[in-house]
This record gives C-alpha cells, structure tokens and sequence, in this order.
C-alpha cells in the first residue's frame, strides 16, 4: 500500500532530529475501562489539544513500539499542543476493497480505547483529538506508553495489522500546523479510496477526483485495477 507514502515521509521530517524516548510494547499496561469515562474539570490534572490520525503502509516497520517526541504526561501543563499518530503496517492484501474496508475498521479503533483517567475526545468530522488527564491517573503514574499500550493492543485485534509505531508528540518545537495538515490529508486520502472504488468514469480528464489521483500514488491503479481495466 503506497497510499500515504508522501505523508509518511513528511511526517517523519516534521520529528526529525526532536529529541525521542522510544518503549517497546509488551502488552496492556494500563487498564482499559471499556467504556468513554468523563473526567470532569475539577478532577483533571490537564488537557492537551491537537489531532490524531493513522497513516498505513506496507513496508516493514520492525516491532512495535511507543514513541514519545516530547514531554511525557507526568511533565505536562494544561493547554499544551499535542498530537497522536499511528503509523501502522498491514498485511499485503490481495484487492483494493479489502484494503479500503480495513483501512476504515482501523479507522474507527481510536474511538474504542479507553484509558482509565485518559479522557480521549475525538471529532468524528476532524481529526482533533483532546485529552484530558485525571489527576489521580498522573498520581497513580499513567504515561504515554502505558495509555498507548491499550490503543496499540486493540490495533492488533484486527489480523491485518502487522506492526505499529505508536507517536505521542508534545515538543515545542514540532510545527503542529504542519501535521494537521498531514491529518487532513489523510482524511482526505481514505474518503478518497471509497469515491474511486465506486466512480464510474473511466475518463481522467473529465474526473472530478484527478487533482487527487495525480497526487497520491497507487490512487489511478486503484481504480483501473478494481475497474477491471
Ligand atoms: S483514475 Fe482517478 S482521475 Fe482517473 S478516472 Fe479514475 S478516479 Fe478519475
């Protein structure tokens, strides 16, 4: 899948050089609550604010792993700009349909992982993404690698999913601009997967999706392939 290569390579230019403290995943280190738990203002200890996205590929990416580019959450003040991305590594799957389906079940898994005192609030038509982090969670000592353990476990329910690198990102320095434009892109690039699957138009110059299919690659052999052409 060569979908996000372009938003993968300028994601990894946006972090690199930042400063990174990387935690192998074991498991579950935190516990999940199974269910969206409020943590109300007067209990939190603060709120982040930013975006989180996937971006998918088929190259390998090794084992999983916990990324933090930043401050962990013991260290965090109310209001700092944060960002979560998931890069993730799925099988080679034999047709676009598939490829598209999964995409989109993995998709929809950031609204199913719920951190005990690790409020995620998620905008189904955005890709913000707030948390907000009780104080007894940051006493009890929850960290980016024990909230993104749960996430990266849930990932890898689904059997497509080979490898995660799991980015919890609070640097100053990062341009935050810059990655929600590459979640938009993102976006972008997933609706875009279901309207060529399904465009009858065969013609390029007339179609409404060609400033997209010039841009991301594997886009019009997606198209022609599942078209039978
Ligand atoms: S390949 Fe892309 S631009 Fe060409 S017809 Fe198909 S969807 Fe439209």
């Amino acid at each position: 899948m060569r979908f996000f290569d372009k938003q993968i390579g300028e994601f990894q230019r946006e972090i690199d050089g930042k400063g990174k403290s990387v935690f192998a995943f074991h498991g579950k280190l935190w516990e999940d609550v199974g269910r969206n738990e409020i943590v109300m203002q007067r209990e939190a200890a603060f709120e982040l604010h930013g975006t989180g996205f996937e971006l998918f590929t088929s190259d390998k990416l090794g084992k999983d792993e916990i990324i933090v580019v930043g401050e962990d959450l013991k260290d965090l003040k109310n209001g700092t700009l944060f960002a979560r991305v998931s890069l993730i590594e799925l099988d080679s799957v034999s047709d676009e349909q598939t490829a598209h389906d999964t995409v989109k079940k993995i998709e929809y898994i950031k609204y199913h992982y719920f951190p005990k005192g690790y409020m995620v609030r998620t905008n189904s038509l955005s890709s913000e993404e707030n948390v907000r982090v009780s104080k007894k969670a940051v006493k009890e000592g929850i960290s980016f690698e024990k909230a993104g353990s749960l996430l990266i476990s849930k990932y890898k329910e689904n059997s497509a999913v080979k490898a995660v690198k799991l980015f919890f990102i609070t640097d100053k320095t990062v341009n935050y601009t810059a990655l929600n434009s590459l979640s938009e892109k993102s976006r972008e690039i997933t609706s875009a997967l279901d309207r060529v699957i399904r465009n009858l138009n065969l013609d390029c110059d007339t179609c409404k999706l060609k400033a997209i299919c010039d841009e991301v690659e594997g886009m019009k052999e997606l198209h022609f392939k599942n078209a039978g052409k």
